[in-house]
């Protein structure tokens, strides 16, 4: 268990990881505040667009501990979202028909004792499900066997990361044997007809850079890493997401270890690229947490701060309220405006 301790964030404080982010770890660090750059584009205060994504992250028990992770997931994490919760997220789909888009994460969302059910009961609504799957959690236990067959059954899009094409480099950042179990479960989901054109079963790669700096072009890092999986595997997918890492927890305090942070934090300052910032996902996705509270996205989510509006829980959830707020924004917010921009999907710009 000594691994597992090791990568648990040391900045688990979500308080003291705003300090650190807005003034770097001896509090004398300053970059021109996100908030300049948006004024200068034109786009504060950050407003919606229109929610049409309703991203709910049901809980933060996971069976890898990933060293990046921006959840702190891991198999000893106990917060998972009831049924209570899934009903009153159940209720603003209904009375939300803008909400076409329901994104399902975690942790690893299948270990929510209630996933299944959750998955039928929205899939009734009619709407489209995105899953993120870590691919592992598939072989993690005979009661995941049959994931890919239940995703197929619910014509689920699966999305799934696979930091790297190699071995090397996606154990280092996911723990040992995570690439040949993930290589076994994209066989598992390539049989049932995912990530094949013409089935129309959407399977979408995850990729995040490894170090201390921003993902290369997602066009051609998607060629090599169909290239390359498909040449040794055999495998395939629709499409890859290129994400740039947020200095946030795990991955802040790998910047921090490896003395990297102010480096880091400057190369997204200056990679800012205001047609990425008029696109930032949280123009058009509500981010729900385990116990049902809002935020504007899952990073702000994990540094605990909620939406600025009374519209605070799912049991007050009010569209227009919500669509009238104004979004929380930081330094973290960088990572999602560097280069072609960041978000679930990957590339915005
Ligand atoms: S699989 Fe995903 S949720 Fe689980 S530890 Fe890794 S990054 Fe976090
Ligand atoms: S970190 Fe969240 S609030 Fe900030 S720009 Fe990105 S999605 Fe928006």
């Amino acid at each position: 268990m000594k691994s597992l301790k090791a990568q648990h964030s040391i900045l688990a404080d979500a308080h003291k990881q705003i300090e650190i982010i807005e003034h770097g770890q001896n509090g004398d660090f300053a970059l021109v505040p996100f908030q300049q750059k948006l004024e200068q584009s034109n786009l504060y205060p950050l407003k919606p667009t229109q929610i049409e994504i309703f991203q709910v992250n049901i809980g933060k028990m996971c069976n890898q501990t990933c060293r990046h992770c921006h959840v702190d997931a891991g198999p000893d994490r106990r917060e998972i979202m009831t049924r209570e919760t899934m009903l009153q997220c159940i209720k603003v789909l209904q009375n939300n028909p803008r909400l076409q888009t329901v994104d399902l994460t975690g942790g690893a969302p299948e270990m929510n004792p209630n996933f299944r059910w959750f998955v039928e009961e929205i899939k009734q609504l009619n709407r489209h499900v995105i899953v993120r799957c870590n691919l592992t959690i598939i072989l993690a236990n005979k009661k995941y066997y049959d994931l890919p067959q239940f995703y197929k059954q619910h014509n689920i899009e699966v999305v799934s990361s696979l930091p790297f094409y190699t071995q090397d480099r996606t154990d280092r950042q996911r723990g040992n044997g995570v690439f040949e179990d993930s290589i076994k479960a994209l066989n598992m989901l390539n049989e049932v007809g995912y990530g094949r054109e013409e089935t129309g079963l959407v399977l979408n790669l995850v990729y995040n850079p490894a170090g201390a700096f921003l993902p290369s072009s997602q066009a051609l890092l998607e060629r090599e890493y169909k290239e390359a999986l498909m040449n040794k595997y055999g495998i395939c997918f629709n499409h890859l997401f290129a994400i740039t890492n947020l200095p946030i927890s795990r991955y802040l305090d790998y910047l921090i270890q490896t003395d990297n942070y102010e480096t880091y934090m400057e190369k997204l300052v200056n990679a800012y690229n205001p047609v990425a910032a008029a696109n930032v996902m949280c123009r058009n996705t509500i981010s729900v947490s385990w116990d049902g509270y809002l935020y504007d996205c899952d990073f702000n989510q994990m540094l605990e701060l909620k939406v600025s509006c009374n519209s605070r829980h799912i049991s007050q959830f009010n569209m227009n309220e919500l669509n009238d707020r104004s979004i929380i924004i930081g330094q973290h917010c960088y990572g999602c405006t560097a280069g072609a921009g960041s978000s679930c999907g990957g590339a915005v710009a």
